[in-house]
């Protein structure tokens, strides 16, 4: 926890008078375990109301892993719809990969989570989707001169299934775990590619559009102005059941992204405001690129009809035709 002193001596909090567990290096804050969670829990519906991201008649299904920022994201928008007159149910949606004890684990804490909540918990799996888990698919394909990694085949084909199983559950939101980090890693990884179409796609304040609509579920990201330690500090604290471990398909390949993480981190030490600046940085610049640049016209795939760009088959229909080769 670079960014953040866990006191030895004792410290007043900067909001009332109580002991200060946590000191923010970004903003100079000395923070109580009380405070904390408020602020944390304050930042998530700032989060929403700013960015617009719910309307009062939303079905909202959460994309739930069993970790920690899809389990602390899931117990907040919980608690705000709850509150909410006349408010829809959430509905959590978990993928199954099939990824050995790592997935069957985490998918244990997620059963467990919204049981003890009473949250409707829906599980999809590769294997029942594909007739096969990714463990299979990596076995197959890792000797292969074609071999992608782990994560290009998993991301992939669990987008897809969240999209549509979200959308067969009746939801117009899906909600994803992803915190400040994950957005600072995204938007650093999409500039070392120049992948300026996907960042003007990401404008998070983009129209409506019917035919794109019909297609993909709204997604939007509650937690993407919290660093990662924050909600694993905040996750400890309201001692939820999540499972700590990581993807071994992570540290396994060779991926460039998990490099771009390990920069990030490092930078932190020297300049602890640097995810912030990376995630406004993003908004700014996906609005700007969204208003600027000429809109493309984009070809539907032929054989799921899905949006594709300008390709002629989307990312999706082609992985599953080289799978069933
Ligand atoms: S780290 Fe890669 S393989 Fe593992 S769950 Fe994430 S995308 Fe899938
Ligand atoms: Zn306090
Ligand atoms: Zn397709």
């Amino acid at each position: 926890m670079s960014n953040y002193n866990i006191f030895l001596k004792k410290k007043e909090c900067s909001h009332c008078r109580n002991n200060a567990i946590i000191h923010r290096k970004y903003s100079g804050e000395n923070l109580c375990s009380e405070c904390f969670q408020k602020n944390i829990e304050k930042i998530i519906y700032k989060t929403i109301s700013k960015y617009q991201m719910l309307k009062p008649d939303d079905r909202i299904i959460v994309a739930l892993s069993g970790g920690k920022d899809s389990i602390a994201l899931l117990y907040n928008l919980n608690i705000i719809q709850n509150r909410a007159h006349q408010s829809k149910s959430i509905i959590a949606l978990t993928i199954d990969e099939g990824i050995g004890e790592y997935r069957e684990n985490s998918i244990k804490n997620a059963k467990e989570f919204c049981m003890k909540h009473d949250i409707e918990h829906k599980i999809i799996s590769f294997k029942e989707k594909f007739g096969f888990t990714l463990d299979e698919i990596i076995q197959v394909k890792q000797e292969t001169p074609d071999y992608k990694y782990a994560c290009n085949y998993c991301a992939t084909l669990r987008r897809r299934l969240l999209n549509d199983g979200a959308k067969g559950l009746g939801g117009t939101v899906l909600a994803m775990g992803h915190n400040l980090t994950d957005f600072a890693e995204t938007y650093l990884m999409n500039i070392l590619y120049k992948r300026l179409d996907i960042i003007a796609n990401q404008y998070l304040f983009k129209e409506e559009n019917d035919k794109i609509n019909h297609f993909f579920i709204k997604k939007i990201s509650p937690l993407m102005r919290i660093p990662e330690e924050e909600i694993l500090l905040y996750s400890n604290i309201k001692k939820f059941n999540y499972y700590p471990s990581h993807c071994p398909y992570r540290e396994k390949d060779p991926i460039i992204r998990k490099r771009v993480l390990d920069f990030i981190q490092v930078c932190k030490e020297y300049s602890p405001e640097i995810e912030f600046n990376l995630l406004n940085g993003f908004l700014e610049i996906s609005e700007t690129l969204h208003n600027h640049r000429k809109k493309k016209d984009y070809n539907s795939c032929r054989i799921c009809g899905y949006p594709c760009g300008s390709k002629k088959k989307c990312t999706y229909c082609s992985l599953l035709q080289e799978l069933s080769q």
